[in-house]
């Protein structure tokens, strides 16, 4: 079956057409400026990528192109959109009410929407993608895969927050996490990489892209995780803080005279490693900065790491112990550097990395000496791929 994996934001779209006997990628792209005026970039497997520079007033419009690209004589992969088995959609927030992918109905519709207010920005851009399929692909069956499904297997200790209880009642106020998708595919692969039964095993994945979060797998269920009910909290991340003392928030409202929604564009926007270094949120770009002894620059690399590997050790309480640790994301899969520097705390669990495997970009491999008693691993993630498998399953 040919699925069609749609992730779709407030002004993008990214899409892969993945085949799921063969699993490979068929054909991928972005739409970008989405109800600005509109670029798509298309690539078909083994050929160049094309720019189109054409008006995108809406995501309907979006999507048409896109399958318009998909089905064209020229840069086509399919002849026609009959081809196309299934859609599975990137969703988010599924709140407590999906604890795993669904096929998407009306029903389910109506209740991604009441999780909308856990997650204002993305609901409903990723509702505004499903709607826009349907309308131009009726009766293709189309499924729903969370961000947050994985980790609702967290326990209460773990999710719930040092709050009065009423506002988890009345607001669902609690600890969710994100990247779901992400932990669960690279906790499976770096479970059967390191030879470890997934059943029988306590994998930390750290996912440190732009974004970044670290869970905690204990026999493949996410015991905890560092983002909460909103991606903003745990590591530093590329533009935002993770944790801080949220007494800060009131404190620089009222030195600054700005408001609590300009503080949280701050937090989520220009804080974290781009903040902290006033260089970049790109690790390249601190790498490169640091290497020429920009001072502020390196004390946010070792911020980052620190944070990170100050998350991992919580996590080898939380679990009784680590067998493998495994890095995915754009840092986390390209960053030697970053990895080595996390590692080099986790000694006193028994993990020591082998700076010779290390020394790769994006490969799935152990990176740790053979006698190192918890395996460290590079898992580049693939999270289109997790989305089409699920899709595949339910459909
Ligand atoms: P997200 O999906 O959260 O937007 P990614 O997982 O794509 O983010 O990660 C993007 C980040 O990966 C970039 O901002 C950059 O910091 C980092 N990155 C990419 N390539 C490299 C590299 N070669 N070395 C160091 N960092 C890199």
């Amino acid at each position: 079956m040919k699925v069609l994996v749609i992730n779709c934001g407030s002004s993008s779209l990214k899409y892969q057409l993945i085949d799921s006997e063969t699993e490979a990628v068929l054909a991928k792209g972005l739409c970008e400026r989405i109800g600005i005026d509109g670029r798509l970039t298309h690539t078909p497997a083994g050929k160049d990528k094309i720019v189109i520079e054409a008006p995108m007033p809406n995501h309907t419009a979006a999507v048409s192109l896109v399958l318009e690209q998909l089905t064209d004589a020229k840069n086509g992969v399919i002849k026609s959109l009959s081809e196309i088995g299934a859609v599975g959609h990137r969703v988010v927030h599924g709140g407590e009410k999906f604890a795993s992918s669904v096929v998407i109905n009306d029903d389910v519709i109506k209740e991604i929407e009441e999780c909308s207010d856990l997650a204002p920005l993305h609901n409903p851009a990723n509702l505004i993608g499903i709607r826009a399929c349907q309308e131009l692909m009726p009766g293709v069956p189309m499924v729903a895969v969370f961000d947050t499904a994985f980790h609702q297997t967290m326990p209460k200790k773990a999710y719930l927050y040092g709050l009065p209880h009423e506002y988890y009642e009345k607001y669902g106020v609690r600890r969710y996490g994100f990247h779901g998708t992400s932990h669960s595919y690279v906790s499976k692969r770096a479970a059967e990489i390191a030879g470890l039964d997934i059943n029988n095993s306590k994998i930390v994945v750290c996912h440190i892209g732009n974004g970044a979060s670290v869970s905690a797998v204990l026999n493949g269920k996410s015991v905890d995780t560092s983002m909460g009910l909103t991606p903003l909290e745990g590591l530093i991340m590329g533009t935002r803080s993770g944790d801080i003392d949220p007494a800060i928030i009131e404190f620089i409202c009222h030195k600054e005279g700005i408001s609590y929604e300009t503080m949280l564009n701050i937090l989520n926007k220009k804080s974290g490693v781009y903040g902290m270094s006033g260089v970049s949120s790109d690790f390249r770009d601190l790498d490169a900065a640091a290497d020429e002894g920009n001072e502020r620059a390196k004390d946010t690399l070792h911020a980052f790491c620190y944070r990170v590997a100050k998350y991992v050790g919580a996590y080898a309480a939380a679990m009784n112990g680590i067998d493998a640790v495994a890095f995915t994301a754009g840092v986390g899969e390209n960053s030697p550097s970053v990895r080595k520097e996390i590692c080099s705390y986790l000694g006193f669990l028994g993990l020591t990395i082998d700076d010779e495997k290390n020394n790769v970009r994006g490969v799935e491999r152990i990176i740790s000496t053979d006698d190192s008693k918890v395996k460290a691993l590079l898992v580049p993630t693939n999270e289109e791929l997790a989305i089409a498998r699920e899709t595949v399953a339910l459909v």
